[in-house]
């Protein structure tokens, strides 16, 4: 046993004094060992395979698969064929027909260039390639195997073109085989690959099948419609949720940057998960910045849609695009590729905007002027019938609703207000024409909404955008600012004034189209507005009675209960009939808001809102539900600062008004004054912390994409620049 003792790294190093010998691999090795990375699974052979038959002018490409692909993947395509004399060396590692030099690879427009793809699926598979060239008579088959031809090759009839047969994938190679035991689940990725492929390239007929089924998984005609292949490959469901889109870049030279055209869906294509089909330069490729930046945008626009169908073809100088960086070539870099990216979300943000705005904004106000400035003119053309304008349909309505004429007339005429409270019939009005139109499938526009977004964007500070666009997050300076860094200087920044512009700003674009936060227990109106009422009067240090505020109290629900259909169809802020709050909006994902602030928030809401313009109405809303859910600091004081001396306190405190009003409040239990309120002081704990974790996860990355800053940020305190690290490291430099 003392000579054999048990291997461990500790004995091996000390035994092997010598560094290890290196020494040349066997070139089969090599080889395996390259193509396991070419050929990665099955739909990775397929996707070379059809590529060479779009490099070979295939009109017709035709797979049949086995057992996933493991057992049999076989390609047959109506391209050019092989040449005779080229079959010896056909399979050999990097022989190619499309790239001779390497400059050639700036403009190569082939899909292959390595000549590594046959190669690599004769070491891990075995491989027959049958084929024929124009004029000849008859066709070759030969087999091969790690690079060589088994035999010489031998004549046979064949149809035009080149069929290509990998059998046994992997065979050599028991782990990978292993871990694709799930031959179901690549056969799904070679459907999906064939599919992708097919609303590409429509102008060659696709069909995937699996081996001895009589019906085609993929079967694609050659058309000259992106929109009828679509519809083919992905259905009618598909087809007809899409809009057409279209973005390009030109320099000064007028030379192109990019131009890309495609078809994303619409608000009505629910989806579980994204499918986005991207090629660049004619090759399909992933991009994860460009997926991520368009399924922000159907996040913030169409929440119940957020899982978009995207289709786009993105076209750069041949010269701009690395086409080497990846061994599958499923990634490309592209130069430019944060403007690319920027401009296809803009372009995709405002073609989403206008197909929501001729299919939500249908509540115009009869009685507002139809030449708005801000009134986007593009709606007028997504919606041919004018319906805006055109009182037609209505007027027939009305004829047509033998029980109830008058009932839909009302929608046009100024009803009464129907308590000295709630004076503001214009929307109520309005809301019932709404519906109707609605009914009869109509679109018009609501202009307040735009006009509101588009004062935003007007006020936008252009400078404090690329601080909010490209700024780390460093911290929390104290309870109110953050620290950030942008380029070489510092600024604090507000936290609760920006998130408030935030959620004001995400309330406008959201408008009508929110998921809800159902509370678990409704919450009474009166009981919420008397809680708001009484904090108000200790803030105010001057009380009212007790039945003045039940009197405001009542009013207020009344009002908002008349208000509550308005409420909740644009604001997702519901109200039940008998007056309990039931209902909030999620203005952002993963954000919940502090629910002590509810009172506030309904009393601003009763107080503070202009309901009969509309414009100031929306806007009120919005900016109460912006206050609302604006990162506040928690009601509990910050445990990790001054504020922990609150939790030595007998007493749970609530705030610290409470603490400046009873600094010594020692109570009956004079023994426990000196105590730690644990569980208080866990909860503000908690509380502190996940605002810091929303402020980094959720509002910076939030405010990165949508928050336009105003102008008055500059000026009012929400951003104070701190120090210039240029100067600071000079001075530490001299130190
Ligand atoms: P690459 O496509 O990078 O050139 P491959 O190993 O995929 O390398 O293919 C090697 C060569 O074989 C190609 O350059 C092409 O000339 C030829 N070839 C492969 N498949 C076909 C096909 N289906 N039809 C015609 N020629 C083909
Ligand atoms: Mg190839």
């Amino acid at each position: 046993m003392d000579t054999e003792e048990a291997w461990t790294p500790e004995a091996e190093a000390a035994a092997v004094k010598e560094p290890p010998k290196i020494h040349r691999l066997e070139e089969s090795v090599v080889n395996r060992i390259a193509a396991g990375e070419v050929i990665q699974r099955p739909v990775s052979a397929v996707k070379e395979l059809v590529e060479n038959s779009l490099d070979a002018n295939a009109t017709s490409i035709n797979v049949v698969v086995k057992d996933g692909g493991l057992k049999l993947i076989q390609v047959s395509d109506d391209g050019h064929g092989i040449r005779y004399e080229d079959l010896p060396i056909l399979c050999e590692r990097h022989t190619t027909s499309k790239l001779s030099k390497y400059e050639d690879l700036q403009s190569i427009k082939s899909m292959g260039f390595r000549g590594e793809a046959l190669a690599s699926m004769t070491y891990v598979g075995h491989v027959t390639v049958t084929t024929i060239t124009k004029g000849h008579l008859h066709g070759y088959r030969v087999s091969y195997r790690d690079g060589v031809m088994e035999s010489e090759p031998k004549a046979c009839a064949a149809v035009k073109g080149t069929q290509i047969m990998v059998e046994n994938l992997f065979y050599n190679m028991i782990a990978r085989r292993k871990t694709l035991q799930n031959s179901s689940d690549d056969y799904t990725k070679i459907v999906d690959l064939l599919s992708r492929m097919a609303i590409h390239h429509t102008n060659v007929s696709f069909s995937c099948r699996k081996h001895g089924a009589a019906r085609a998984d993929v079967h694609s005609i050659a058309t000259s419609s992106r929109l009828d292949s679509i519809r083919t490959v992905y259905g009618v469901s598909v087809a007809s949720n899409l809009v057409q889109l279209e973005a390009s870049e030109y320099n000064d030279s007028s030379s192109f940057v990019f131009k890309m055209d495609g078809y994303v869906s619409n608000s009505n294509y629910v989806a579980k998960k994204t499918t986005m089909v991207l090629f660049v330069n004619d090759r399909l490729v992933e991009c994860a910045p460009l997926k991520r930046a368009v399924e922000i945008v159907y996040a913030a626009t169409f929440p119940k849609a957020s899982k978009p169908f995207i289709y786009m073809s993105i076209v750069l100088p041949p010269e701009h695009v690395d086409v080497n960086v990846h061994p599958t070539k499923r990634e490309v870099s592209l130069l430019n590729q944060e403007l690319i990216v920027e401009k296809i979300q803009s372009a995709v943000e405002l073609k989403l905007r206008q197909s929501n705005d001729s299919r939500t904004y249908k509540e115009q106000t009869v009685e507002s002027s139809p030449s708005s400035p801000y009134n986007p003119s593009k709606d007028l053309h997504l919606n041919p019938s004018g319906s805006k304008l055109q009182k037609v349909p209505v007027n027939k309505m009305v004829r047509t609703d033998s029980s109830d004429p008058a009932g839909r007339l009302h929608a046009y005429v100024q009803s009464k207000p129907h308590t000295s409270v709630a004076s503001g019939p214009n929307l109520s009005a309005v809301r019932s024409s709404v519906r109707q139109r609605r009914n009869l499938n109509e679109t018009a526009d609501l202009t307040s909404i735009q006009e509101l977004i588009d004062d935003v964007d007007r006020n936008c500070h252009s400078g404090l955008l690329d601080i909010v666009r490209h700024c780390s997050f460093i911290g929390m300076a104290d309870d109110v600012y953050a620290l950030l860094q942008h380029n070489t200087h510092m600024y604090l920044a507000n936290v609760v004034s920006l998130s408030k512009e935030l959620m004001y700003q995400l309330v406008l674009r959201r408008f009508a189209h929110f998921n809800a936060i159902q509370l678990s227990d409704p919450a009474p109106l009166s009981e919420l507005l008397m809680l708001a009422l009484k904090e108000e009067d200790l803030d105010m240090e001057n009380s009212e009675n007790d039945d003045l505020k039940e009197k405001i109290a009542e009013m207020n629900t009344e009002l908002l209960k008349q208000k509550a259909e308005m409420l909740e169809e644009y604001f997702c802020v519901k109200i039940d009939t008998r007056g309990n709050l039931s209902r909030l909006p999620i203005i952002l994902d993963q954000y919940t808001p502090d629910m002590d602030r509810i009172p506030e928030f309904v009393l601003c809401l009763g107080n503070d809102v202009d309901w009969e313009d509309e414009k100031c109405c929306f806007q009120a809303i919005a900016a109460a539900l912006g206050n609302f859910y604006a990162m506040h600091p928690p009601l509990l004081p910050n445990p990790s600062g001054e504020g922990l001396q609150c939790y030595k306190k007998r007493k749970p405190l609530k705030n610290p008004v409470d603490i400046e009003r009873y600094p010594n409040d020692a109570g009956d239990n004079v023994e426990n004054e000196d105590e730690i309120e644990h569980q208080l002081l866990a909860e503000a704990e908690a509380a502190w912390a996940q605002r810091e974790w929303s402020i980094q996860h959720v509002l910076f990355p939030a405010m990165r994409l949508f928050l336009k800053p105003l102008n008055s940020m500059a000026t009012n305190g929400t951003f104070v620049k701190v120090a210039s690290l240029e100067k600071l490291y000079k001075i530490f430099e001299r130190c």
